[in-house]
């Protein structure tokens, strides 16, 4: 469905990224990877995902807290391609302490990866969007874009941020083939929720079930973690023409969590 297409995705070297990354390469899209990582790895990734889907991959290892370096990371996509169709939002990390012990170096980093790297990827692929009359922009948001939780201040401001920006983008673009929206994952399984299970279950002396029913998923109500193939599947579907009417939204992919 998406043959032809150039869908660029930050932070696409491991986990819910790499994920969408592949759902988008099977469906036929040529995949621009971003991310932190061991080079041969991420070659490796790029190499497996040309020759499983028969389509093109490339790798920028643009920082994401540095406007300069997304700024060539674009530039260079749209060189190298002649366009940009679907541009996913994905790079972000966590810190969790008390608002008067957060570290203030944690806040802005947040801030820069999760919020502010968004913003510049959207104002610079607009223009190549808008040429072709055809844009998708998908920013992977959170639960926590829609509610907060205790001593994760800088992430749910700027997961807050990213659903705020994804509106507007929607409203700006809205008569010009491009749609914006937001994707707000409650727990999905990822290697780094994996690890918290196993080292939560030999802290606590509990099995891996009572640690993830009610250490991790305590605000989950279907108590089962989304999958990083949930996540490609529904982006794949935003990123068709199937779903060209739908723009603006903060979608929930979360058990339940927000209905509460
Ligand atoms: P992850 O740690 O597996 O992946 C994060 C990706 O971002 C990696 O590829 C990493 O290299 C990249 N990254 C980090 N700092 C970067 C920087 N400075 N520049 C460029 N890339 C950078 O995490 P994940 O769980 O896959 O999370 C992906 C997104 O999904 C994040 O925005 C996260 O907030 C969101 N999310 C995750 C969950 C979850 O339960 N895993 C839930 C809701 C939302």
């Amino acid at each position: 469905a998406l043959a032809g297409k150039v869908a660029l995705v930050t932070g696409s070297t491991s986990g819910i990224g790499l994920g969408i990354a592949r759902a988008l390469a099977a469906a036929g899209a040529d995949i621009v990877l971003n991310g932190l990582g061991v080079a041969s790895e991420i070659d490796q990734t790029r190499e497996q995902l040309a020759a499983e889907f028969g389509i093109k991959a490339s790798y920028s290892p643009a920082d994401m807290t540095r406007p300069k370096s997304i700024a060539e990371m674009i530039a260079a996509t749209i060189a190298q391609s002649g366009r940009l169709d679907i541009l996913v939002n994905n790079a972000g990390i966590q810190h969790v302490a008390p608002l008067d012990q957060f570290p203030v170096e944690k806040w802005d980093q947040i801030l820069a990866i999760n919020l502010t790297s968004a913003f510049h990827t959207t104002r610079l692929a607009l223009p190549a969007m808008r040429r072709n009359g055809f844009g998708r922009i998908i920013n992977i948001a959170s639960a926590h874009g829609l509610v907060g939780s205790p001593f994760k201040a800088a992430y749910v401001a700027a997961k807050h941020g990213i659903v705020g920006l994804t509106k507007v983008t929607a409203l700006e673009t809205a008569e010009e083939g491009i749609t914006c929206n937001a994707v707000c994952p409650g727990y999905v399984y990822t290697p780094l929720v994996e690890a918290q299970i196993d080292g939560q279950a030999k802290a606590h002396g509990v099995s891996r079930d009572q640690v993830i029913r009610d250490v991790l998923l305590v605000q989950q109500p279907n108590k089962r973690f989304a999958t990083v193939e949930e996540l490609g599947a529904l982006t794949v579907f935003l990123a068709t023409e199937a779903a060209a009417s739908i723009t603006g939204i903060a979608l929930p992919v979360d058990g339940g969590w927000t209905a509460h």
